[in-house]
């Protein structure tokens, strides 16, 4: 029996747990994944990424390009069951100089996460084990794995999904819904040299399209992009979960849309779908993230963006307090997370009540106020062309300082001269101080080791502070004022004096 000791160990290497062990090991802190499977999971699940996710993981060092692992949204919106487009948006907008939204391949996104985080120094993957009990002591726990291997850490993170090990070993339970509705989800590949078939909602360019079908008959969603297709249908009543997989249903199923002889069918399988939160995030030292904590049905495509967004929002409280920093930080995590999770469980069930019902009469009334809207001149791209609100957190939970839960652009800027970055590569996952004129030194004290140190339009500041131009006019501040932004990006608020 082996006895062995870190700072955190994350109990599942799915997204969630790779996110939070790569940002883990980008701030240094030893970590030690335990993961049953001993490589990512290979079929795709989540099928879109939204702009805050997409921000943190271009952020990361050593993450490689994201084409890599996802392809730019083109387009998205509601077709009718012919497939003509009753409002199609076209997705422009860059914000942060970044897509909206992305179609993801999830395995290709895992696979990097897992080689960004061995290659901090400070992971270690256990795979082929699993986290069967967890014991708490004071200030430690130890994770007991099903080879009897003991790991004693001061933290624990669940990242284990919907059926968690961890949390039912942290006594917490996971009160919610279980839909009974079923859907059939398919993917598949274009084979080489087939030809183009026109993409969801009219899309020609062969770029990534999404759109709800409104189909009384069957309602669905469907995903294109030149070398991949995306089907989800939801069954019907009564309909057999096992007769819908086989091949011959799936390929009559596929067939108005791409001719099957030239796809490849990846996967046919059937899921069904959960609205559940768990009672509590925190047991003491035992933490929850991503669907251990929340599952949600992928209609607002955010299942797994609320899962990137945990991982963020707990690797840097976690970071501070391995080094030193006030535990109570921890307590920040669930109270600032869980709102926006319960915000967006409502929205995708709200959405779900709207695609899933096969009344004819509301479909109709549906289509027609699409058409209606669809008909204002230029706006589906005047729609798409503009980035979303940038999320806020409330005051209660960013605290009382000016700016407080804002988020920090990411203008293109010149570091002492040198070429055009984005202000994001300056900083990766690290706290940023930003000095309006002035050394931030001279304004703030406790500065940690680690953060990053700017000053805006300040000729030749002192060493250790890297003189900064902003190139297109975003960091906006009071001379002498100084700019903290946290290392999930959202700012801990404006200073003016020494505090
Ligand atoms: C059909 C479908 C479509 C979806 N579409 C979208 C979408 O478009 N957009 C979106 O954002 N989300 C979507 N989701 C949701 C998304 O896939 C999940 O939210 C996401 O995979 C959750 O990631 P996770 O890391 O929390 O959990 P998981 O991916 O479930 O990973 C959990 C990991 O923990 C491991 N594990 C299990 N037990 C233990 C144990 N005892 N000890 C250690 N490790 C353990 C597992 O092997 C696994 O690797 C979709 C989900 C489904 C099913």
């Amino acid at each position: 029996m082996d006895n062995d000791e870190t700072a955190v160990v994350v109990a599942g290497m799915g997204p969630v747990g790779a996110m939070l062990a790569a940002l883990l090991g980008t701030r240094g802190v030893p970590t030690v994944v335990v993961e049953p499977q001993d490589r990512p999971y290979p079929k795709p699940r989540a099928a879109v990424l939204d702009i805050e996710a997409i921000r943190v993981l271009t952020a990361l060092p050593g993450m490689p390009p994201l084409e890599h692992w996802a392809t730019p949204l083109a387009r998205n919106g509601v077709v009718d069951q012919h497939h003509r487009p009753l409002l199609m948006i076209e997705q422009t907008a860059r914000p942060y100089g970044l897509p909206q939204i992305v179609r993801l391949d999830q395995p290709a996104l895992e696979a990097a996460l897992r080689r960004v985080a061995l290659d901090t120094g400070c992971v270690r993957i256990l795979g082929g084990r699993s986290v069967r009990e967890v014991e708490q002591h004071g200030e430690r726990l130890t994770a007991v794995l099903d080879d009897g291997r003991r790991l004693t850490a001061r933290w624990l993170v669940g990242c284990d999904g919907t059926g968690s090990t961890v949390r039912a070993a942290a006594g917490i339970g996971f009160p919610g819904e279980t839909f009974v509705q079923p859907w059939l989800v398919v993917d598949a590949t274009v084979r080489p040299g087939a030809g183009a078939a026109p993409g969801v909602g009219g899309g020609t360019d062969g770029g990534a399209s999404i759109a709800f079908v409104l189909d009384p008959e069957r309602p669905m969603v469907a995903m294109s992009q030149r070398d991949r297709w995306r089907w989800e249908w939801m069954l019907g009543p009564g309909e057999d979960p096992q007769a819908v997989v086989a091949t011959d249903a799936v390929r009559s199923l596929i067939a108005p849309w791409v001719r099957p002889a030239d796809v490849d069918i990846e996967r046919a399988t059937v899921f069904t779908f959960y609205a559940r939160q768990a009672e509590r995030w925190r047991a003491g030292r035992v933490l929850l993230a991503g669907d251990a904590a929340h599952a949600m049905p992928p209609f607002a495509g955010l299942g797994l963006g609320m899962g990137m967004r945990d991982a963020v929002a707990l690797a840097w409280r976690l970071s501070d307090v391995v080094a030193g920093g006030d535990p109570a930080l921890i307590d920040g995590y669930e109270r600032e997370r869980r709102p926006d999770v319960e915000a967006t469980t409502t929205l995708a069930l709200r959405i779900g009540r709207l695609v899933q019902t096969r009344s004819r009469t509301r479909m109709r009334l549906s289509r027609g106020v699409l058409r209606a809207v669809a008909s204002l001149p230029g706006l589906g791209s005047r729609l798409g062309g503009k980035p979303l609100p940038a999320r806020r957190l409330p005051r209660a939970v960013a605290g009382a300082l000016p700016d407080a839960g804002r988020v920090l652009p990411n203008p293109r800027v010149s570091v002492g001269g040198g070429p055009p970055v984005r202000l994001d590569e300056v900083i990766g996952y690290r706290w940023a101080y930003l000095g309006h004129g002035c050394d931030p030194r001279t304004v703030v004290t406790g500065i940690p080791d680690d953060a990053v140190v700017l000053a805006l339009d300040l000729a030749d500041p002192p060493p250790g502070c890297r003189p900064l131009r902003d190139l297109d006019g975003l960091l906006t501040g009071r001379p002498g004022s100084v700019t903290v932004a946290r290392p999930d990006r959202f700012l801990h608020g404006t200073r003016l004096s020494c505090s």
